[in-house]
């Protein structure tokens, strides 16, 4: 996807302006404009991730985050966290294993929206999960994305 899009009206060229909303549990996006020149307004909208170019525009924008065990937390409890992770993105084993969950960084990285939706996952487990800004630190951490098939 293209970060400018021409106006279907006019032809001019605007930004396309991303957002992402967690909404019950579900992970929704859209991406629209107004056109600078002739104000037809433009928008789509999906279910899931975001393409990345507009991920990466969000990034840009507002930060990028982590999700983590907000105490210290048991073997038991990060056995737990990672059971419902591979149920709702079909891991296979290494790809669970490669998750990390422990109270001094964060176990999975991505935008705030992403990392509240994680969050409201996993809320059946009535743990402390803490979100915080990374940035670039949050490159070290894994990238929810990448869980992604
Ligand atoms: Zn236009």
């Amino acid at each position: 996807m293209k970060l400018q899009a021409k106006c279907q009206v006019c032809g001019a060229k605007n930004n396309w302006v991303p957002s992402q909303a967690n909404i019950k549990g579900k992970l929704l996006w859209s991406a629209g404009y107004a056109c600078d020149s002739c104000g037809n307004q433009m928008e789509i909208d999906d279910i899931g991730f975001m393409p990345i170019e507009l991920r990466k525009m969000i990034f840009d924008r507002d930060g990028k985050f982590s999700i983590k065990a907000a105490e210290r937390i048991d073997d038991i409890s990060s056995v737990k966290i990672k059971q419902i992770l591979r149920r709702e993105f079909s891991l296979d084993l290494i790809k669970t294993k490669s998750i990390c969950v422990n109270n001094h960084s964060g176990f999975l990285s991505g935008t705030y929206t992403e990392m509240s939706w994680l969050r409201s996952i996993l809320d059946s487990l009535h743990l402390s999960l803490a979100i915080e800004r990374t940035d670039d630190a949050g490159d070290e951490i894994l990238d929810l994305i990448s869980l992604v098939k």
